[in-house]
């Protein structure tokens, strides 16, 4: 069965290795081409992640050498990886083909200047979460002391994501700024985040939010980082399914996906350790749910909640 994974941060570990790593089969790399066809990952996205210590005048170049690596690594002399910039393509992917898509983790390397959005709109970003963990000039992260929601800059960012038919992505966003974003975008989604009522996490939704989200048409992908999955020391298959479960019962059904986190994490579920693993998910979720379900949060959920 087909996957579409949100979230994983292969150009990060590319960028940070100063592209000694190789996107198709340097095994240190948890998605790479390799493990992505093996685990039938039919599109993945790829993040643009700055490091929050890195200078913030060498952010906005940090973020373009993550692009070019994308560009040169990802995409050139792979013929069977295909750029998605426009949401309609994802219906042309052939059998063989994988869907690549940029997203943006945190607008910290765009300062307060929309034009270096624009820009990273125009090299094929469509989706744009606005903060990590801390603040910046758009609002407040999830772990920022201060909890304030979105600036006058963050709600322009907002309302350019409206226009150009880009999510606005509320994974590691303060809760303030989650119910900002509720009020204002139009193609709100958490792209890795699991349930607070399963994992009590400052990372994970309030079952507020989920409800929220789900009632503007939002997805929640869930995401295999064990902090956010189990408070025990090891984190299976099992415990990541009580959040779909919970997410399930909160009538979230056809509003679920997967944001497995690769490469942005140190630790895995047992079973799920690199994105060649993605089908013993869905084997286990083929016990409990229906076939036409599990497909839903594999991939198809996604493509029935694409901006338009
Ligand atoms: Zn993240």
């Amino acid at each position: 069965m087909y996957i579409i994974d949100l979230h994983c941060d292969v150009l990060y570990k590319i960028w940070e290795s100063k592209g000694v790593l190789r996107f198709n089969d340097s095994t240190e790399l948890d998605a790479n081409k390799v493990r992505l066809k093996r685990g039938q990952v039919k599109v993945q996205c790829f993040a643009i992640f700055i490091p929050p210590e890195l200078k913030s005048e060498e952010k906005f170049q940090a973020a373009l050498d993550q692009i070019d690596y994308f560009y040169s690594q990802v995409l050139e002399n792979n013929s069977d990886i295909v750029h998605i910039k426009n949401w309609e393509d994802l219906a042309y992917l052939q059998p063989h083909e994988i869907g690549a898509i940029l997203t943006l983790e945190g607008v910290d390397c765009i300062g307060n200047d929309l034009h270096k959005l624009s820009i990273l709109f125009h090299l094929g970003v469509r989706s744009v979460g606005l903060t990590w963990n801390f603040a910046n000039l758009a609002a407040d992260g999830v772990w920022e002391r201060r909890g304030a929601g979105l600036t006058s800059f963050g709600i322009e960012i907002v309302k350019f994501n409206n226009k150009n038919k880009v999510f606005t992505d509320v994974s590691h966003l303060s809760e303030k700024g989650f119910w900002d974003v509720m009020d204002l975008a139009d193609f709100p989604f958490a792209s890795h985040s699991n349930s607070k009522a399963i994992c009590d996490h400052p990372r994970n939704l309030s079952d507020e939010q989920a409800k929220a989200l789900l009632k503007k048409s939002g997805l929640i992908h869930v995401v295999y980082h064990p902090p956010f999955v189990t408070q025990n020391n090891t984190a299976y298959i099992s415990d990541l399914i009580r959040h779909i479960d919970h997410f399930c019962s909160l009538g979230g059904v056809k509003q679920i996906g997967i944001g497995s986190d690769f490469d942005g994490i140190e630790t895995h579920i047992v079973d799920l350790e690199n994105a060649s693993k993605h089908q013993n998910l869905i084997n286990e979720l083929l016990k409990y749910y229906a076939p036409d379900q599990v497909k839903g949060f594999a991939g198809e959920n996604f493509l029935r909640h694409l901006p338009n």
